[in-house]
């Protein structure tokens, strides 16, 4: 707000009960407030909050932005297309096929979600197989039969998974500060060169994962993109102003992210 000369203020307002959200959304819609993002582990929880959910936070089944439209308070999604804006900066010429995505939470179903968007096939691999198996469950009717499995969290099907892919999306927080040594992956599963790596992880900026694939070659991507486009979405919505992103960038940089 400061880089663009507008006044307001961007605040937290930590909820100690499920209660104090539903304050939230009385203030936004008598217009004390113009807009919040939402986040774990309220996500879910302000779906029936809201009188409308947007395509794209329904196909998430998740909202981390909130604005009113009128009298109507709608819930927006701005992970899905704030990772497809930043996988395509960042990675550029990666043409659409098979990705592998790590994780079945939900940044793990707004990323599935945005790739299934794009024409990519998506396999989900967790650690509880039927925590992968549900989010499968649950996108497959917005894409077609085909274009979504479940990979088993054992070294050999996570190695098939990545030989038949050439994006891999980390979306669990191994690696991430202060489990910093923690990698997802076992570290006997071997990477092809081609294979492009993007970790959601943005503190720190280059985890155990991003190293690794570093040092093998690999083109790489953290996540500090993604946190950084998610808000900017957020505030066009808003105040429909273009979002200072390099005054955004800049501050996240200066602030918590070592
Ligand atoms: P979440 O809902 O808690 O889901 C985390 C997923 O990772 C679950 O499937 C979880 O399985 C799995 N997991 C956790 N620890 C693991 C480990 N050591 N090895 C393997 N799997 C593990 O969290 P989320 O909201 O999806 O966030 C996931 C990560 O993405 C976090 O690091 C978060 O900071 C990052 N993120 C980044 C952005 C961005 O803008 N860059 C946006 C959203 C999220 P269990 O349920 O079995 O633990």
């Amino acid at each position: 707000m400061e880089a663009l000369g507008l006044r307001g203020e961007y605040k937290l307002y930590p909820l100690v009960t499920p209660a104090g959200l539903v304050d939230l959304c009385v203030r936004l819609r008598s217009g004390r407030l113009h807009g919040l993002n939402v986040t774990i582990p309220y996500k879910q929880t302000v779906i029936p909050l809201v009188d409308r959910l947007t395509p794209t936070a329904q196909m998430c089944g998740a909202v981390n932005t909130l604005v009113m439209d009128g009298d109507i308070l709608v819930g927006e999604n701005t992970d899905l297309p704030a990772f497809l804006n930043d996988l395509q900066v960042r990675m550029g010429s990666l043409t659409v096929g098979t990705a592998l995505v790590l994780g079945a939470g939900g940044a793990a179903r707004a990323v599935a979600a945005g790739l299934l968007q794009s024409g990519w096939k998506v396999q989900v691999a967790a650690r509880r197989v039927f925590q992968a198996q549900e989010l499968c469950a649950e996108l497959q009717e917005w894409t077609p039969e085909g274009y979504l499995s479940v990979v088993d969290w054992t070294p050999e099907d996570l190695q098939v998974g990545i030989t038949q892919s050439t994006l891999l999306v980390n979306a669990t927080p191994a690696g991430m500060y202060p489990l910093i040594e923690s990698d997802p992956l076992p570290m006997d599963v071997q990477f092809s060169t081609e294979l492009c790596v993007y970790d959601l992880i943005y503190n720190p900026l280059e985890t155990c994962l991003l190293q690794r694939a570093r040092a093998n070659g690999n083109r790489t991507a953290h996540g500090l993109g993604m946190l950084v486009e998610q808000a900017a979405l957020a505030f066009e919505r808003w105040t429909g102003t273009v979002a200072p992103r390099k005054a955004m960038r800049a501050a996240g940089w200066g602030n918590e992210i070592a």
